[in-house]
């Protein structure tokens, strides 16, 4: 998916470092409670993470049986393409998301890739959120497909969250055709893992009393906010389990893995303190686009521009969202890289005015030093498309993305 179509999985990204970030800022070193202090003197939450079943690639399945029961991968398969989604049987060969095609093709030869359809899928994932809404208002999507509900207090005055959990689920196939997990627990970190733990078409509890279990005997690597190279920097410190995170002190944790040493230390005992925050928005929103040939021209350049600033611009709208600062991003041949910024004092509230700023901050890089191979166009400092601008903006975190 060399071309534009990146807003989605960049979106994943984005949700997980925001997710991260989120983590990373709320859970402060003295609000965890030490080791032998009783954590359920507040109430106990009811969190329900539901996650759809390779959701992109079980849409298309359902939508075009000669793909029901073969290895589908949506994506583009062409040179720089990337797997977005793959289905349970392509699954079995290794393949899964973020995949590069090329490898994910010679690891299933007979993989099918298909074209997504993201109109399909959000309007899918906009059943399945009325759906959720028919149980509670705390609902926090990750992404399309997945989302934490805290049903403790929910709208059907139901006792049991693992009943909801399975009357939701239920109603997601009734009305979709599609089957969803879901992990059910006392708060999201929990929630999330345990949504896997039945993959697909199943749902899985964990208590209060078996949560420090459970988290003990997960690897971390698989724990959400551990990513590959954070799991490998653990593994040199020793540490390969939840049990051994346990182990660490605080701050042996805080020392070696920075800002996130508190949030380790917190899952590692079960605890996670973060809300569900129904009214959470993404930090950034970007497209950008690798053309199949090198652009020395600032003409041609500009005019490749538009068609980023408009996939930026309509997902904005429909998720009734602006911002007021524009990022240019420049790749040129040589894979060296510019970014040029210009902050506005409020929100863009036009496309031409984002695509005028957009050729102002590409004007000041050209003549190119060397042809560009990349363009990008991402508008951040995010806030309802109504909002006043001066709202304070969390600061954002890189996470390298
Ligand atoms: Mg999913």
């Amino acid at each position: 998916m060399q071309s534009g179509t990146s807003i989605p999985p960049d979106e994943a990204a984005a949700r997980e470092a925001a997710d991260l970030a989120e983590a990373l800022a709320s859970p402060a070193p003295e609000t965890i409670p030490a080791e032998n202090t009783e954590p359920y003197d507040v109430p106990v939450r009811k969190i329900i993470h539901v996650d759809m079943d390779a959701f992109y690639a079980s849409v298309e399945q359902r939508d075009n049986p000669e793909l029901r029961g073969k290895p589908v991968a949506v994506g583009g398969s062409a040179a720089r393409g990337v797997v977005a989604a793959a289905s349970y049987e392509a699954r079995v060969f290794g393949v899964h998301s973020a995949m590069a095609s090329v490898t994910a093709k010679r690891k299933c030869p007979d993989l099918i890739f298909v074209k997504p359809r993201f109109e399909v899928y959000r309007s899918v994932s906009q059943q399945i959120r009325e759906i959720f809404a028919d149980y509670t208002p705390l609902i926090e999507p990750l992404s399309l497909d997945e989302a934490y509900l805290d049903v403790t207090e929910n709208l059907k005055g139901m006792e049991i969250a693992t009943e909801i959990a399975a009357e939701i689920r239920a109603r997601i196939f009734a009305a979709t055709g599609l089957t969803a997990s879901a992990g059910i627990s006392y708060n999201k970190f929990l929630a999330k893992m345990a949504s896997d733990q039945r993959k697909p078409n199943g749902q899985f509890v964990i208590t209060p009393k078996n949560g420090p279990a459970f988290v003990e005997a997960l690897p971390v690597k698989k724990f959400h906010g551990v990513g590959p190279a954070t799991a490998e920097r653990m593994k040199k410190h020793g540490i390969e389990t939840g049990l051994d995170l346990k182990m660490k002190p605080l701050a042996y944790l805080q020392q070696h893995f920075g800002k996130s040493g508190a949030y380790f230390h917190g899952i590692a005992r079960g605890i996670d303190e973060r809300r569900v925050r129904p009214d959470r928005i993404r930090k950034s929103v970007g497209a950008e686009d690798t053309f199949s040939e090198d652009i020395s021209d600032l003409t041609r350049a500009e005019g490749e521009l538009r068609p980023l600033a408009e996939k930026v611009w309509r997902y904005c709208e429909a998720h009734d969202i602006s911002g007021k600062t524009v990022t240019v991003k420049i790749k040129y041949a040589d894979f060296t890289q510019a970014t040029r910024a210009r902050t506005l004092p409020s929100n863009f509230g036009r496309i031409e005015d984002i695509l005028a700023v957009a050729d102002q901050l590409l004007a000041t890089v050209h003549p190119f030093r060397r042809p560009v191979r990349l363009l990008g166009v991402t508008l951040s400092s995010l806030t309802s498309a109504g909002a006043s601008s001066d709202s304070g903006d969390e600061p954002q975190l890189d996470f390298g993305l």
